[in-house]
């Protein structure tokens, strides 16, 4: 076994260990070696070469923090389609990380002054833009100038405006353009849409979620102009979409109400807490409710004759759920590599991806209603 065989089965036996995925990548477990090896440039080359001989297609992930660190790069250990190819960081010492920790040859990693030079690149067929929310635009509009397929993280864009942008570019290059939408490739919140769209218990009379967490002072997430809003942006942007996959409907109405500011100091252009109440085109009522200030995290539906509820509902993993007969149990899954998977699946089967721009574009559109029907206490008409 050569020293590059040698690594990647060890690699592969961390991976098995399921290490990979909870981020203890600097982690010594036994003496005497990191857990993680250090790849050379050409074993990079090599790995690199080994993925797309196996098919699959290439992603680089764009804004290397929280989310793409902490979970889409390990995600990509599991995918079958695609592979992690590239990365696009303004952090020099990230780079250098990045290129070793997961085998990146040097040619595949950009700044954001060269990005536009990923064109050239046929490593790169997918560019998965996971910067903060008021540059998904210009990313996305780039990387379907550069003629790559993109993935969008959420919320899409921070404007309606923008995401018809975003659309149109990819429309005009022939690229797909998808977002970032993991939940729908998780099992529970899956059993949450089929029993409610069947009308497994009877039509629905009520739905209610909820999404908030404690965000700390001075962080992107509560800068008005690069988040474009506050946790409605940020995890309401998850009631929406539940409302909008357990009914199989698209709200008509909305009226919503901004909480009280107990901490402005911390938000001094976002909102701390906000409460909203969709009309659904069935009449039904379906009501949200996201913060910064406070933890939870459910998704409950009551129909006519039973209830179904997941919580938390919105997780990486360790969902619960019951219904009227009982737990909900299902195996867990790497919601992140399922959606990486589909999304190239669907390139390779050229069909829409799932989770479209236009369904992103659909739940900006909700967002900016509800912020509307906040700042002018009316319920809001909403227009397609
Ligand atoms: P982080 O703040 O952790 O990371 C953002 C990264 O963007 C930074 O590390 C930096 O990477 C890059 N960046 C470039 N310019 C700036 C700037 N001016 N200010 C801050 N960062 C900048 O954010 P997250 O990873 O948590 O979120 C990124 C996106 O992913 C958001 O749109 C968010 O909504 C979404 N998200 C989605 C989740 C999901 O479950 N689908 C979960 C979490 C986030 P670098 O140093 O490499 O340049």
């Amino acid at each position: 076994m050569d020293q590059s065989e040698l690594r990647n089965s060890r690699r592969k036996f961390i991976q098995a260990l399921g290490l990979a995925s909870v981020g203890l990548s600097t982690v010594s477990l036994f003496s005497g070696f990191n857990i993680f090896d250090s790849y050379t440039e050409e074993e990079s080359v090599k790995r690199v070469q080994r993925e797309k001989a196996n098919g699959k297609l290439g992603i680089a992930l764009v804004g290397l923090g929280g989310y793409a660190g902490g979970q889409l790069a390990p995600a990509l250990y599991h995918t079958s389609n695609c592979y992690l190819a590239g990365i696009v960081t303004g952090t020099p010492e990230k780079a250098e990380k990045w290129k070793k920790q997961y085998g990146i040859p040097s040619a595949n990693i950009y700044d954001y002054s060269s990005y536009e030079k990923i064109k050239s690149n046929p490593d790169i067929d997918i560019i998965y833009v996971v910067l903060p929310n008021s540059m998904h635009a210009e990313y996305v509009i780039k990387a379907a100038e550069a003629g790559k397929h993109v993935i969008c993280e959420k919320p899409m864009a921070i404007t309606v405006a923008d995401c018809d942008k975003m659309i149109a570019a990819c429309k005009k290059a022939k690229r797909n353009l998808g977002v970032g939408y993991r939940l729908n490739y998780d099992p529970y919140n899956l059993e949450m849409a089929r029993l409610g769209q069947n009308n497994v218990y009877g039509k629905l009379t009520k739905l209610s979620a909820g999404y908030g967490f404690n965000a700390q002072k001075g962080i992107w997430r509560l800068d008005k102009t690069m988040a474009g809003g506050g946790p409605l942006m940020d995890v309401g942007i998850y009631c929406i979409q539940a409302f909008c996959y357990v009914t199989g409907q698209v709200p008509i109405a909305v009226t919503a109400q901004e909480g009280p500011k107990t901490d402005p100091e911390r938000f001094p252009t976002v909102e701390q807490s906000l409460t909203w109440q969709f009309e659904m085109p069935s009449g039904l009522k379906a009501e949200g409710q996201a913060s910064y200030s406070e933890g939870f995290n459910f998704l409950k539906a009551e129909a006519e004759r039973g209830t179904f509820e997941i919580g938390p509902a919105f997780n990486y993993n360790g969902m619960r759920g019951k219904t009227t007969e009982g737990t909900l149990t299902f195996p867990t899954v790497n919601q992140q590599a399922r959606q990486m998977d589909d999304f190239s699946l669907s390139l390779m089967k050229g069909r829409l991806s799932r989770v479209p721009g236009e369904m992103g574009r659909r739940d900006v559109m909700l967002l900016q209603s509800i912020y509307e029907a906040m700042r002018s206490g009316q319920r809001i008409a909403i227009k397609g």
